[in-house]
């Protein structure tokens, strides 16, 4: 069946992820992926959460309370500085959800160089047949740069090495969001 965009994002780490896994959603926002893998990874695995704002830390919290998950830590800072936070563990799959902050400030968004280092520093420590997840929204200001920068990097990693999908509805009017997943093989 095809799927629509945001659910296809989850059906590939659900596919990928087992409970007690350590997973990282690189921008929490309103939290809905991080309840997602919240629940994927189970009580005895781990979910870090970053976002640079706020409010998105805050809307995660309540989320994640209202549905009594505590498997989480929160982190308010960029995803660029992830490694400080998880160390040398191994990552079993992670979620970007690209672009600003549903209902916030539309000019604080996601931005390339920012997003390829995270993603080439979570490739280093995802385990084998892990998947990074991305869903590029780009019909904001700077986000065809993003979503240029983004399928060049991708694109020219290393067929031996990486799986690299992009999942796209070529008939949607308006920019619709696509899929860009790297599975380390
Ligand atoms: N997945 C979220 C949800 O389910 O609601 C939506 C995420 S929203 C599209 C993008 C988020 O990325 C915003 O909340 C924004 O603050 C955050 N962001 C932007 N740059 C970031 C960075 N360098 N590190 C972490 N988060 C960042």
């Amino acid at each position: 069946m095809v799927q629509p965009v945001l659910q296809f994002s989850h059906t590939l780490l659900q596919q990928s992820v087992s409970h007690g896994e350590i997973v990282i959603d690189a921008t929490c926002g309103n939290g809905n992926d991080t309840l997602f893998l919240s629940k994927l990874v189970g009580d005895t695995g781990k979910v870090y959460a970053f976002d640079i704002q706020q409010q998105a830390i805050y809307q995660t919290q309540q989320l994640l309370a209202d549905h009594k998950r505590n498997n989480t830590i929160l982190i308010q800072d960029s995803h660029a500085n992830m490694q400080a936070h998880i160390g040398n563990q191994e990552i079993a799959g992670a979620i970007f959800n690209l672009g600003y902050l549903p209902k916030g400030d539309k000019t604080i968004i996601t931005k390339k160089d920012v997003t390829i280092s995270a993603v080439t520093a979570i490739l280093r420590q995802l385990k084998h047949g892990g998947h990074v997840v991305l869903v590029v929204y780009y019909g904001h200001p700077g986000g065809k740069e993003e979503k240029a920068g983004l399928l060049h990097f991708a694109a020219e990693l290393d067929q031996k090495h990486y799986h690299v999908l992009k999942y796209e509805f070529i008939n949607q009017q308006n920019n619709p969001p696509f899929v860009l997943a790297i599975q380390k093989r």
